[in-house]
């Protein structure tokens, strides 16, 4: 447990058998990068968007047709520079709490040549979301997962009128709802779980949108505002 810790959060990511975005090469096809990616993001544990995911997430980014999107929980960027690959006009603003991982994260967008419309910033994105100004056609909630309703009221000021808001992991391993979710949570998972329901309520009543929640990867709520 404590390896696995240390792996992912200890400065792991520049050293041992996974070079996580080190190499400054310019000239990477962008699918041997992503490939990369999911490489070393398998190696280090980091969880980015599970391959059964992605579709539903390029398909809401290609109906969205975002020009600024925000990201709640960058980790290497995978998640961010497929956004940036389906949306060629699109920038982005990324928010992470862990340095390192933003630091390769920089490093593979850079590669990826598209860190000219990427800002990392690095810090809670709780308390960053404050300090930021309006205007994103597409959020991305994929943080602590514990924060999700709170993510959800703080990024409302800063929504497009045609926003759509997407969440992932929002059935967290089937704990959320549905067949298998009747038991109380254990205790590790309890505030995760409470306050992933609390999302869905919140987004599902939320007055102004329309949501779907796909059961894909670990699910995907994909809330549409449309007033
Ligand atoms: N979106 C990425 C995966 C993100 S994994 C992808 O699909 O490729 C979740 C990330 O959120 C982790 O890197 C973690 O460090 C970060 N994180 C967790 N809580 C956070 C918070 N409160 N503020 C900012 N980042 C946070
Ligand atoms: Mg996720």
């Amino acid at each position: 447990m404590m390896e696995k810790e240390n792996a992912r959060y200890s400065g792991g990511l520049k050293n041992g058998n996974c070079v996580c975005g080190a190499r400054a090469v310019n000239r990477d096809s962008l699918e041997g990068l992503l490939r990369e990616m999911e490489r070393c993001a398998k190696a280090r544990e980091v969880p980015i968007l599970a391959e059964a995911a992605r579709p539903v997430f390029l398909r809401t980014v290609r109906e969205a047709a975002p020009l600024r999107i925000l990201e709640l929980g960058t980790a290497i960027g995978y998640s961010a520079l497929l956004a940036l690959r389906e949306s060629p006009d699109a920038r982005i603003v990324t928010i992470e709490r862990d340095a390192d991982m933003a630091e390769a994260a920089r490093s593979f967008l850079g590669r990826a040549g598209v860190l000219g419309r990427a800002t990392v910033l690095v810090g809670e994105a709780e308390k960053l979301l404050p300090t930021l100004a309006g205007n994103f056609d597409l959020v991305f909630i994929d943080a602590a997962k514990s924060r999700y309703p709170d993510f959800w009221l703080g990024v409302q000021p800063l929504l497009t009128k045609r926003a759509v808001v997407v969440a992932d992991n929002v059935l967290f391993r089937g704990l959320v709802e549905g067949e298998g979710s009747e038991e109380w949570p254990k205790h590790s998972y309890r505030t995760m779980v409470l306050q992933l329901r609390e999302y869905l309520r919140l987004v599902r009543s939320a007055t102004g949108f329309r949501t779907e929640v796909f059961p894909e990867g670990d699910g995907m709520a994909v809330s549409w505002r449309d007033e």
